[in-house]
């Protein structure tokens, strides 16, 4: 199920335009896959593609250099637009089934939510965004989209299930052998021992930053020396600190360059505070200065609150407790604008939403009609593809089970062959009819195909699902088919597999559904097989 909803191809381009569309998705292959440490360096190019792709009329590659754009922005920490722009990719994707760019879309938004301050979106998107991905995603991709995932469960408070995906994350992009974003894992990991006040993890996971720093063959950026630095002033290592931080107070722009445009004034801050604590107060008020600049230079509003909250606690250690409360109330005025403003940045990004929606509105019916079978009228395969994601990263976020069953008919060809192909046409009707009665509440019927059938049970654990294959079975074999075949029985036989707390993939999930009922045929079929 996974190449169907992959990147659509062009339709009936000439072979030229194929050459050209061919080239375009290379250049967007390239930008995508470019070190996140590097990610200034897509915009030009992103939006050069991005032009190509409206001018040949490839408006899906048009919409991937349209989020690479919306990524940079977000990142540079202009907000608003980054995410706007995230959202229409968000709905063009969900539009057209495109489950490459759903992943990617809603991983960006995840970055976008969590730095306007919204956590909880920022995990829903992030959910989301590792539940799209297709099984034959690359695993660096994988590793990046479990990378976003495990700090956003990190940051809302979901400490041990951030680790576990931080780890599998590590693990993976280890084993492709991209150390570049080995060492971006290390780093958050790292940051994230630090804040939690885990000197020990922290000073075993920044060993391993410098082992993965020789394969990236870089040297530190500047937010992982700010790391390096925050855990070395953990144990009181001030002459470290000042060392670490050295380099990238030397102006030396290589370095600078490559990472956000706050990093200087995020190490800044850190070196005052080290010098503070370390007692040399006027050195620290250089530092101070210098942050304090740079953030009002560079409109970075963040970081000038918090060298606020360092100012007043800077005067409250020289005694200048006055001037100290006084700082300390610029700095939550500071903060509260700060929050309002990306209050304001949310709805904003919120009423895009809903705008795309409204527009959506127009097309709903014929949307509808392809995600409808045409023989039944229950959903079709196409629909599954697009909802068994969703539904899988619902039950993963609430830990709820989520059950599918595999419905085939038995010996249908027999029903074709002995009466005829419009017998058989019926047939499937009818039983279409009992499965749309029976899949009430979050139930979802589908027509995969032929004479298959899916029924998606989110909430239901192993139990359950047996349980209500059980009564599926009996309703079809039971129903009233004289009319219809004759003296000839209608029976099905049902495979039906569960995940627990929705962890797992749609196709795995499928397959294992496929499994048992492939079991159920073999031992004689019209019976229900689960995993036990
Ligand atoms: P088993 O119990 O092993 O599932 O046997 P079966 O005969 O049901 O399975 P098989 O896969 O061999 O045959 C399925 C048949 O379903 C073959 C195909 O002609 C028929 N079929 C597929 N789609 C339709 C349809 O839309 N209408 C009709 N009437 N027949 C269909
Ligand atoms: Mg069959
Ligand atoms: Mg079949």
């Amino acid at each position: 199920m996974t190449t169907e909803t992959a990147v659509p191809r062009a339709r009936g381009a000439a072979p030229a335009g194929e050459t050209e569309r061919a080239q375009l998705e290379a250049v967007l292959v390239e930008l995508e896959g470019r070190a996140t440490a590097k990610f200034r360096s897509v915009a030009a190019p992103a939006a050069t593609a991005e032009r190509r792709a409206v001018a040949l009329g490839h408006e899906d590659l048009a919409m991937r250099a349209r989020l690479l754009r919306a990524n940079v922005l977000v990142r540079e920490g202009r907000s608003e637009r980054g995410g706007r722009w995230a959202h229409e990719v968000l709905a063009w994707a969900g539009e057209h089934d495109d489950a490459f760019l759903l992943a990617r879309a809603h991983r960006v938004l995840s970055i976008f939510y969590r730095q306007v301050g919204d956590l909880s979106e920022g995990l829903t998107h992030a959910v989301q965004s590792y539940s799209h991905l297709a099984d034959d995603e690359p695993d660096v991709v994988r590793a990046r989209h479990l990378m976003t995932l495990a700090v956003a469960l990190d940051e809302s408070g979901s400490t041990e299930e951030g680790a576990r995906r931080f780890r599998e994350a590590l693990q993976l992009a280890s084993a492709a052998g991209d150390a570049e974003l080995a060492l971006n894992i290390l780093n958050n990991m790292a940051y994230t021992a630090y804040e939690k006040d885990d000197e020990r993890g922290a000073r075993e996971l920044v060993t391993h930053m410098r082992d993965a720093l020789a394969g990236a063959g870089r040297r530190f950026s500047a937010l992982e020396l700010d790391t390096i630095a925050r855990i070395e002033m953990m144990s009181g290592n001030y002459g470290t600190v000042e060392k670490i931080l050295h380099v990238v107070l030397d102006a030396d722009q290589a370095l600078v360059e490559m990472h956000e445009g706050d990093a200087p004034a995020v190490c800044l801050l850190t070196l005052a505070e080290a010098r503070r604590l370390d007692q040399r107060y006027a050195a620290a008020q250089e530092a101070l200065d210098a942050a304090a600049r740079m953030a009002t230079e560079r409109g970075l509003d963040r970081v000038r609150a918090q060298a606020r909250e360092e100012q007043a606690a800077l005067y409250a250690a020289t005694g200048r407790f006055e001037l100290a409360y006084e700082e300390h109330r610029a700095f939550h005025r500071a903060m509260t604008a700060l929050h309002s403003a990306q209050s304001e940045a949310r709805a904003r990004a919120l009423q895009a939403v809903f705008e795309a929606t409204e527009a959506r509105q127009a097309s709903e019916h014929f949307r509808e009609m392809a995600h409808r079978d045409a023989l039944t009228g229950l959903y079709n395969r196409r629909y599954v593809n697009g909802r068994l994601p969703a539904l899988l990263g619902e039950a993963l976020v609430r830990r709820s089970p989520i059950s599918v069953a595999m419905v085939d008919l038995d010996h249908f060809k027999q029903i074709n062959d002995r009466l005829s192909h419009s017998t058989g046409d019926a047939v499937l009707q009818q039983v279409a009819e009992l499965l749309a009665e029976f899949a009430t509440g979050p139930m979802v019927a589908a027509r995969m195909g032929g004479e298959e059938f899916l029924v998606i049970m989110p909430g239901a654990g192993a139990a359950e699902a047996a349980e209500q294959c059980e009564r599926l079975r009996r309703l079809i074999r039971d129903h009233g088919w004289e009319p219809v075949t004759g003296t000839l029985p209608v029976t099905a036989s049902i495979g039906v597999t569960t995940s627990d707390d929705g962890r797992g993939s749609p196709s795995a999930l499928l397959s294992l559904a496929d499994r048992n009922l492939y079991v159920a045929k073999r031992e004689g079929r019209d019976r229900v097989v689960t995993d036990l």
